[in-house]
């Protein structure tokens, strides 16, 4: 059992502690920001919708990290286990004001198929229907910090200057064996790291409470605007969205929302509440207002190349120790549909890497008791 150190608890950091405490090793958990804290830019994963939905592009690595976690989500959400009253099964439909019929890439989402025009919202011109689920983050995250710790997991909640911190076994922690970083957009600012090419995309939600809403929307205009509708098990809604490149504005825009929620009700009008459903009134943003819970605002963890999930060694500048370090970090805006995907490769990736460390030490320890054997003589 090796002693292993991780910095973030988003859903990065929590999959892939649990994976690596799977392979039987001890965890220690140093973050910042913890799953039901009050809610802010510092720490995305709570904002997600979070819903799953695996486009196939080209590459056969994010593919294969979105494949490998939507089934397990899918068949987590069976039943009436914990993580089934987290995750729940949708129709998801998708319109689009572009004629992109046959170039969705969805094709391969259970129960596929095409709109017909009687079913088409304007301004879209083709839509395509299918099945995926929905996470309700704000009970998935505690549930796997709660499973984390039960596991023996340990959680020191401090804010990381520099890796040497914890490798040289600050805050009164051992001294780890290897390091893993699932720092969000903190991997732009972690001394030791310092990744310039991560970078925030702004995204402005409103969640409202509407038990009445099981199905999922999405609309996507040729201005490249976007509107999601994501229902969750809990009776939640997000509503969302934008798509801000570079935006590091803290606090939600208050017109944004408002746009964003007329948007939705022309996607979604039985968003409004049955009782006031009314075939000669247009439904208004007044008439879901007393149902917003809260206007907000995240930062997706971009990262120009892609997810960042690889190994390497660094050494401790002031002992010049060397330690096994593994990255998983730079998910974007799909943490939550790559999250085990990518701990998994994350948690092998930490298992070869000390396996060699073990062998590079033991090698170096066995040259010098043979060089201190060799004098005695
Ligand atoms: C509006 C919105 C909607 C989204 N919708 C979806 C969706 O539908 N589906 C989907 O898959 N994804 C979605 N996403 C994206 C998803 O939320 C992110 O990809 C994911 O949350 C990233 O998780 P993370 O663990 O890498 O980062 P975070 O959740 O930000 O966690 C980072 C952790 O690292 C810690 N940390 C960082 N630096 C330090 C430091 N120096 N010292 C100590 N601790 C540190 C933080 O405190 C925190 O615990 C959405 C995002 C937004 C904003």
């Amino acid at each position: 059992m090796s002693k292993i150190a991780l910095i973030g608890s988003g859903i990065i950091g929590l999959t892939t502690a649990l994976e690596i405490q799977a392979k039987g090793h001890q965890v220690t958990i140093f973050a910042d920001s913890l799953p039901a804290d009050t809610k802010s830019t510092k720490f995305t994963s709570p904002w997600a919708g979070a819903d799953h939905v695996m486009e196939m592009g080209d590459d056969a690595k994010k593919r294969e990290y979105e494949q490998e976690t939507f089934d397990r989500l899918w068949k987590e959400s069976e039943g009436d286990s914990d993580d089934a009253r987290c995750i729940m099964r949708v129709i998801q439909k998708r319109y689009y004001e572009e004629d992109v019929t046959g170039k969705t890439q969805l094709e391969h989402m259970p129960d596929f198929r095409t709109l017909a025009q009687e079913e088409l919202i304007a301004p879209a011109t083709c839509g395509v229907s299918f099945k995926t689920v929905t996470i309700d983050t704000a009970a998935y995250l505690p549930l796997l910090l709660a499973r984390f710790l039960s596991r023996g997991g340990q959680v020191r909640r401090t804010y990381v200057q520099h890796i040497d911190q914890v490798l040289q076994g600050a805050w009164g922690m051992p001294i780890p064996d290897a390091l893993v970083v699932c720092a969000g957009l903190g991997a732009r600012f972690l001394g030791g790291v310092e990744d310039k090419d991560v970078y925030p995309i702004r995204g402005q939600t409103v969640l409202v409470h509407t038990p009445w809403i099981t199905d999922s929307r999405g609309m996507r205009e040729k201005n490249g605007q976007g509107t999601y509708i994501i229902p969750r098990r809990s009776g939640d809604t997000v509503i969302g969205g934008t798509r801000e490149v570079d935006d590091w504005y803290p606090h939600p825009r208050l017109e944004t929302g408002h746009a964003i929620l007329e948007r939705a009700l022309r996607l979604m009008p039985h968003l409004i509440p049955p009782n006031l459903r009314d075939e000669s009134k247009t439904p208004s943003v007044a008439d879901l207002e007393p149902h917003i819970v809260e206007h907000g605002c995240g930062l997706r963890p971009a990262r120009k190349g892609g997810i960042r999930v690889e190994s390497d060694i660094v050494k401790v500048a002031a002992c010049g120790r060397e330690v096994p370090i593994v990255y998983n970090y730079g998910h974007g805006g799909a943490g939550y549909q790559s999250s085990w995907g990518t701990a998994l490769r994350a948690a092998r990736l930490l298992e070869e890497a000390v396996r060699i460390q073990t062998i590079r030490a033991g090698r170096r320890l066995a040259g010098s008791s043979l060089k201190v054997y060799s004098y005695r003589q």
